[in-house]
């Protein structure tokens, strides 16, 4: 794609990186075929090409971004299933991610959805306010059908119950036998509420595996949320705060996360620090050393030689997180784990695409995510499994509002077929 961008703007090394990346795209429109908006809506601008083509309209303009901008960016998942469809290559995450900031600079939004906003990005980081909502929403919901479409949806998404797991102390979790490994793990700050039965699961996993584990009581949120808000400074002081506190546990082998989306941003804090004189080589040797937990546990031995007949009676539908298989291309290593556990795995049909769920997605565009959890939903339960199996705590709250089928993270499938107990949800 040609782009005309002035010697000037391109002195702006976030231009010239957009500018790169537009660069890339020869407008096939492979990707409308995979992008959940555009299989939903059908709308060119809501498919990634369109997004492209609205994206450079602005840049090269120099260009507040208009309300029709901002209604098409705000509607992309940025669940990045045009990245691994795309066969030129375009870097659509960065690109989104850039347009995202200058929404959020350049938009004055209505005053309801800035309130929900700034609700959601004081909230959701923050495991004690998180908590305390959470009891809020659940005094508020005999009213919920009063109040405005956004906080329906948000009183609708607080879970009834929370796992009986205490969240994960900081410290070190040692290794049983020879310590083959030392990590630390992202405990996450949406997951250490609602998904501490998925961190006690993990640890007991790596540790059963020779792994020991080391949690940090200064690693906080992973800036993911505010991020994809468009808020660059906020995800940048959380971004520096977790490389302050894992830089001083130490030699680690590796950052383990369990939460995809998590693992993402992680992954990319090497690209959003790389100009920081002070922070850019810790960044990027961060991101070099991070790994989903599935990706991590592939390196290690996870087979089990004669499996329970409760394990092998089970079959699995495993949920492919976007985040995972598109934002990190972990695709096949929890399907291999949870075979080599002794598990039936089936995969749905049209895993490749969201289930809407995608950060504060369900709760900012209610409608398109709804209809993608009920497509999603149906999916899975046609293959017949017993359970879903995800890797991340936003897809598996999600999906669970659409489905009787119980669903747990993969980790808590192989803690219990290697020795630790059958997950509650079962
Ligand atoms: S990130 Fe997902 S929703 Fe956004 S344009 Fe790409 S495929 Fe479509
Ligand atoms: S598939 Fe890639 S090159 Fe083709 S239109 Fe989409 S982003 Fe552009």
């Amino acid at each position: 794609m040609q782009t005309r961008f002035t010697p000037a703007q391109l002195a702006d090394r976030d231009i010239a990186v957009a500018d790169a990346i537009l660069r890339k795209c020869v407008h096939c429109g492979f990707c409308t075929a995979t992008c959940p908006t555009y299989v939903l809506l059908g709308d060119e601008n809501d498919s990634p090409r369109g997004r492209i083509y609205l994206i450079k309209d602005m840049l090269e303009g120099d260009k507040a971004a208009s309300p029709k901008v901002a209604m098409h960016i705000d509607r992309c998942l940025s669940c990045l299933s045009c990245m691994t469809t795309c066969p030129s290559g375009v870097d659509y995450m960065h690109l989104v991610d850039h347009a995202r900031e200058r929404v959020a600079e350049t938009h004055r939004r209505p005053p309801g959805e800035r309130w929900l906003r700034r609700l959601l990005a004081t909230v959701l980081p923050n495991p004690r306010l998180f908590r305390l909502s959470l009891w809020g929403a659940r005094l508020a919901r005999p009213v919920a059908g009063l109040m405005p479409p956004a906080v329906k949806a948000l009183l609708g998404q607080a879970p009834a119950s929370l796992p009986a797991d205490p969240p994960l102390a900081p410290g070190v979790y040692p290794a049983q036998g020879m310590r083959k490994a030392r990590v630390a793990l992202l405990t996450g700050c949406v997951q250490q509420v609602l998904g501490s039965d998925i961190n006690a699961a993990t640890v007991r996993l790596l540790n059963r595996l020779g792994v020991e584990v080391v949690v940090s009581a200064e690693a906080g949120c992973c800036g993911a949320l505010v991020h994809h808000m468009g808020d660059r400074a906020a995800a940048e002081a959380m971004v520096k705060a977790n490389l302050a506190a894992w830089g001083k546990l130490g030699d680690l082998d590796a950052v383990v996360i369990n939460a995809s989306g998590c693992g993402t941003m992680v992954k990319d804090y090497g690209f959003l620090l790389r100009d920081d004189p002070d922070w850019g080589a810790r960044a990027a040797r961060l991101s070099a050393i991070t790994k989903d937990v599935t990706e991590f546990l592939s390196g290690l031995d996870v087979r089990v030689q004669s499996p329970a007949a409760e394990i092998t009676a089970t079959v699995v539908a495993y949920h492919s997180a976007c985040s995972l298989q598109h934002g990190q291309r972990v695709r096949d290593e929890p399907k291999a784990l949870l075979l080599a556990a002794g598990f039936t795995v089936k995969e749905p049909a049209e895993s490749h695409l969201c289930c809407g769920s995608a950060g504060t997605y369900s709760i900012t565009q209610p409608e398109l995510s709804r209809q993608l959890r009920d497509r999603k939903a149906a999916n899975l339960e046609v293959t017949g499994a017993a359970v879903v199996a995800a890797g991340n705590i936003g897809c598996i709250e999600h999906i669970r509002g659409g489905t009787a089928l119980p669903v747990v993270h993969t980790v808590q499938l192989l803690d219990w077929a290697t020795g630790g107990p059958r997950p509650a949800r079962l």
